[in-house]
Formats: C-alpha cells, structure tokens, sequence
C-alpha cells in the first residue's frame, strides 16, 4: 500500500500533500505554504486572510479523511514551524500494525527528522482529535510551542479530558493548548467512521 493507492482510494476533491505517505522526502517541497499567504500580518488587507489555525487545521482534516478508505481511524495531523509546514501525517495503526502508529506522534517523528533536532522548539502541532497521554507526553518530551487540536477525546484525551500533560506543574515543559478549531467537522469524520464500522459488522462485512 503506498501513497499513490491511497491517493487513488482518497476522495477527489481532497488530495492531501503527503497522504499514506507519512515519510516523505521528495515531496518535501510540495508541504511548504507561501509564508506571506499564511501571515495575517504581511497582508495590508489582513482582515481577508484566513486565520492559520484553520487554515492549517483543514490540512490535518483532509490527512483525516484520507484515512477513512484505508480503513483507518479518521485523525490527521500537521507541525508547522515560522508559518510553514513541516511535516502531515494521519492515523496508520492498522496499516502498521502499531499501536503507537498515532497521526500526530508520527508527524513528530517526521518534523524531528525533517528538522535534524528531535526538540520541535518553535512547533505547533495541529491535530484533529485530543492527543492522547502518550502523545500529550512527546509533546512535552519535544519541547513544541503548542498544541491546536479540533475535538475533544472524553474516553482517552491527556489535554483537558482525563488530564492535561501541557500544563502538569511537575513536568519541565508546558505549552499552551487551542482547542474546538474546526470540531465539528473533526466529530462528524469520526461519528461517520464509527457509524459505517458498526453497520458493517452488523451485515457481517
Ligand atoms: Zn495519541
């Protein structure tokens, strides 16, 4: 399974940078916004400019609904460092066989790689459901600027849900945390992923 079937596999009109292809080098440059386009502030007319938390948080939902016709839970994920972005991944438990195979962990690993330094200082992570306590922990273990993440995780979310690792007073970083950019479309991904996933098995499918 590489990156082309799961472009092919993907719905038409979203064809994410990097989809089913999470280590990517060649297409590197393709991953890389217009820095002017994404600053509100480089534009004299910023007011027409969207703001980058959504902007980026629609390339994490697309990763996310490339995820579904590969059988994957629907969560995606961007870093992005001086408006730029770094490195896209979703979700790739099933595909890897890894259960710690987690949309935004692995665009962490890829940043650090990417970046040559495994402290994502400066980062932020943009990812479409809560992070859960083992990526809330290389959050903190990566030392990012930030965390924005779509809908909460009440079952297993370490950022406000169960926990919250960005601010625990013990641990040697802390980070602030956006939280409900583009939720409702994050919640009805997954709603839908879940829903079609019970309907199948009940046809014994
Ligand atoms: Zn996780």
């Amino acid at each position: 399974m590489g990156s082309s079937a799961a472009m092919a596999a993907g719905p038409g009109a979203l064809t994410p940078w990097g989809a089913g292809n999470t280590r990517w080098g060649a297409r590197r440059s393709e991953l890389f916004f217009d820095r002017a386009e994404m600053d509100p502030n480089s534009h004299p007319e910023a007011s027409q400019n969207p703001d980058p938390d959504l902007v980026f948080m629609d390339q994490a939902l697309r990763l996310a609904q490339a995820a579904i016709p590969l059988g994957e839970v629907p969560v995606g994920a961007v870093v992005v460092r001086d408006g730029l972005i770094v490195s896209a991944a979703h979700n790739r438990r099933e595909l890897d066989a890894d259960p710690t195979a987690h949309a935004e962990l692995i665009a962490m690993r890829t940043a650090a790689q990417v970046l040559g330094d495994w402290r994502l200082e400066g980062c932020i992570v943009y990812v479409t459901l809560e992070p859960c306590a083992m990526c809330a922990g290389a959050m903190v273990l990566s030392r990012i600027a930030r965390c924005v993440y779509a809908s909460a995780d009440p079952k297993a979310g370490f950022m406000g849900s169960l926990d919250d690792l960005s601010q625990h007073p013990r641990l040697n970083h802390r980070f602030p945390v956006s939280t409900g950019v583009r939720a409702n479309e994050s919640s009805a991904l997954l709603k839908g992923f879940f829903r079609d996933l019970r309907a199948r098995k009940k046809m014994g499918l």
